[in-house]
């Protein structure tokens, strides 16, 4: 979140957009810097349809989409009804926060759009112990990155481990989800997720947001019986990346194909 006031996670029906910016004439000051900000911070708090970013019915028609796409899992749409996307993206791109693309988050990385995360989030709540329990349990996430989907895990389970293999990202994540306390217990780990991180585990959900050759064996070790872990994977056979669901079941490990899609790599060691 690059904006700075008010803080996330404020009432988010307690915020108030700030007075309209004048707009530059040319009678005012040069160098333009000053007013190129105030122009970008306006029209950081302007959605196009006029609506303030900050407004709850901006996060709704996102939510409207994603449940006329076929989301049916109250929890997910609830958490995305109340995260403030536009907040942990750079403010030249706030304004497209809430369309369904995806964002770049600096070193070449980028958030996942909204469906994509979206199904990831469904598909873990199909997970048996998931849907038993009404929320995700202890989730392990590899690839924290801004801190978006953390913030909505956060919402719908009761503990997230997150790891970022990217110092600066780590930091922007922290600072980001910093001073918000979500009703689960959030923890954020600069480190290489392909370990996983064993001392937590087992992990009723383990989610990926970058995808490799294949499924780190510490991810399958640290999933609990009854969890369900979904990533990103290259497949040979689709040519491509697919998202890969793997259940723990008392007889063995179930592994489904689902979806083609695009994600970063999933790489090795911390930078
Ligand atoms: N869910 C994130 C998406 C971030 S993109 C968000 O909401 O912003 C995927 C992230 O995975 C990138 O930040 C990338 O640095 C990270 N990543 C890639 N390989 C990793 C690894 N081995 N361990 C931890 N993070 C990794």
């Amino acid at each position: 979140m690059t904006s700075k006031s008010p803080r996330f996670p404020v009432g988010l029906n307690k915020l108030q957009p700030k007075a309209a910016v004048a707009r530059p004439t040319s009678e005012l000051l040069r160098p333009q810097r000053p007013l190129q900000e105030a122009a970008r911070d306006a029209a950081r708090r302007s959605a196009p349809s006029g609506l303030g970013l900050d407004s709850p019915a901006v996060r709704e028609r996102m939510v409207a989409r994603l449940r006329a796409d076929g989301l049916r899992c109250d929890p997910v749409l609830q958490a995305f009804a109340s995260v403030p996307r536009h907040r942990f993206v750079d403010s030249a791109l706030a304004t497209q926060a809430y369309e369904d693309t995806s964002l770049p988050i600096g070193l070449g990385q980028t958030i996942s759009k909204p469906s994509v995360v979206a199904r990831m989030l469904g598909l873990l709540f199909e997970g048996e112990r998931a849907a038993a329990g009404g929320h995700l349990g202890r989730v392990l996430e590899i690839g924290t990155g801004c801190g978006y989907q953390t913030a909505l895990l956060a919402l719908i389970s009761r503990h997230v481990l997150s790891i970022e293999r990217l110092k600066p990202l780590h930091d922007k994540a922290r600072e980001n989800l910093g001073g918000w306390r979500p009703p689960g217990d959030v923890r954020l780990i600069y480190g290489d997720g392909r370990l996983g991180h064993a001392p937590l585990a087992p992990y009723d959900s383990i989610v990926a947001a970058a995808g490799g050759e294949d499924i780190p064996a510490a991810w399958l070790d640290q999933l609990a019986e009854g969890g369900r872990l979904v990533a990103p994977m290259h497949d040979p056979a689709a040519g491509g990346q697919v998202l890969v669901v793997v259940d723990r079941r008392p007889e063995g490990l179930r592994r489904q194909v689902h979806d083609a899609v695009h994600f970063v790599p999933l790489k090795s060691g911390t930078a």
